[in-house]
């Protein structure tokens, strides 16, 4: 069975980058029906945050990345790589080093000004030292010319030996190293399949000598590549790109990141959009690109108009909810909402566009743009507008038979039916711009439609 995981260390938001690692992680899982595991790289105890934990984990289940086994925190398993740590002590394939901070600062700045590679010289490697105070524990990295593994999207990667010393697997105070603590979690955990970035390729060869030194077979690697920002540099705040929650807060749908997301170094055919039924489906690291994804602003929004545009109307509602905080909802019958929503979901960009285009339907009074309004609601539109508060109880609230309606009053009234139209659209939202007259009318229905014409009435005659 594949095992997939997703190893965040709290020290910060989710953000695109991660959350594209994550994603591609649990496609792969969910692709294979496999298992999703999710962990917490805590070892970092001065940069880890509880709350970054909790954000984390929310920006997942927002995003609808669910967990199969999880939140594990290594914080929380130091025993077991204490006793992984005493195994390989005890085989004599690490050893305790006492060398101290100072001497090997020094060693290593005399290495650099010769010109080489800093690297532990083996001091204590044969001096069988026991566990101890101060001392730290390494690996012994065995006599070998080179590391070499098939990574799935790259193929064969072959790193030389010699560039790698005996490096520490358990520092001084106890603290497994990061390296130590991920392949005793892999391993542990039972993970198949390790996706991440390419920014850990260089990290791979030293895991690979801790499975060795156990004796475990290591996961499958695939290093998928970065995400870049519009500059080609590395994506970060500077590009724009912001947190998930912050994408959630600016009004993009779960699904049309997931969406953008899978786009961002991933690909079948040219197909554009995709539900997360589809990805599951046809997800494939072999269609994963290897040169880097470069994040473009506008595609996203692209795709979150297009996914605004063809969701479901009680989907956008169930999302537009935390959008309508200074509403009561309790006050409008779930029939009115949804038809409010698809008068203007073809007209918004993000959920929040989209909450900001009915705000009209949701206040008791409009609010008046008042340059339109005083542009507008003029006294020469007032018995027009009377006219039309006295038609209301019989005039049909069908969208042709409005336009009839309004075309024929103009006719008759010789005031341009723009000018109508716009007069009437003022008292009905406030503004000069708003999605189509008659389909608002509808919407609002008779009862509303008459409440603010005579609203439009007295601010003419004030
Ligand atoms: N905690 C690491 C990171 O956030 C993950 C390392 C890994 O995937 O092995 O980059």
């Amino acid at each position: 069975m594949v095992v997939t995981r997703f190893p965040p260390s709290p020290t910060g938001h989710l953000h695109l980058g991660g959350a594209r690692t994550a994603l591609f992680n649990w496609l792969f899982a969910r692709h294979n029906k496999g298992k999703f595991i999710l962990r917490f790289e805590d070892t970092d105890k001065e940069r880890s945050k509880k709350e970054y934990v909790d954000s984390i984990i929310e920006a997942l289940k927002w995003l609808g990345l669910d967990w199969d086994e999880g939140p594990y925190f290594q914080s929380e398993r130091l025993e077991i790589y204490n006793s992984y740590a005493k195994k390989l002590f005890e085989e004599g394939k690490a050893y305790y080093c006492e060398c101290c901070k100072e001497v090997l600062e020094k060693k290593k700045k005399e290495m650099l000004e010769k010109g080489l590679k800093p690297k532990y010289d083996g001091t204590c490697r044969n001096k069988n030292l026991g566990p101890g105070e101060g001392r730290a524990l390494r690996i012994k990295v065995p006599e070998i010319k080179e590391i070499v593994f098939e990574d799935l999207l790259r193929g064969k990667i072959v790193f030389p030996a010699e560039e790698i010393d005996d490096f520490i697997i358990v520092r001084s105070d106890g603290t497994p190293t990061y390296h130590f603590a991920v392949v005793i979690d892999d391993i542990t955990m039972g993970i198949t399949h390790v996706i991440r970035g390419d920014d850990h390729i260089s990290n791979t060869p030293k895991q690979l000598l801790i499975y060795e030194a156990l004796g475990a077979y290591p996961p499958e690697f695939a290093h998928i590549p970065m995400v870049l920002g519009p500059d080609g540099a590395r994506l970060s705040k500077r590009h724009g790109a912001k947190s998930i929650s912050e994408y959630r807060e600016a009004g993009f749908l779960p699904k049309a990141l997931i969406n953008y997301l899978a786009r961002l170094g991933w690909g079948y055919g040219d197909q554009e959009y995709f539900t997360v039924e589809e990805l599951i489906e046809k997800f494939d690291l072999r269609d994963v690109n290897l040169s880097p994804a470069r994040f473009d602003q506008d595609k996203l929004l692209a795709i979150n108009a297009y996914w605004i545009r063809n969701s479901d109307n009680k989907y956008l509602l169930e999302n537009l909810k935390s959008f309508f905080k200074a509403y009561d909802l309790r006050n409008f019958s779930e029939e009115y909402l949804l038809s409010a929503i698809e008068t203007v979901k073809t007209r918004s960009k993000t959920l929040l566009e989209m909450a900001e285009m009915m705000e009209f339907y949701l206040v008791e009074e409009v609010k008046y743009d008042l340059d339109s309004a005083k542009k507008f609601l003029v006294p020469e539109i007032k018995p027009l507008l009377q006219k039309i508060i006295e038609d209301l109880k019989d005039l049909p609230f069908d969208e042709k038979k409005l336009e009839e309606y309004f075309r024929n009053l103009a006719e008759k009234s010789g005031i341009k039916l723009k000018n109508i139209a716009q007069a009437v659209r003022i008292a009905l939202t406030g503004k000069m711009v708003s999605p189509g007259l008659f389909e608002i009318m509808k919407v609002l229905g008779k009862e509303r439609v008459k409440k603010r014409l005579e609203k439009a009435l007295k601010f003419i005659e004030s």
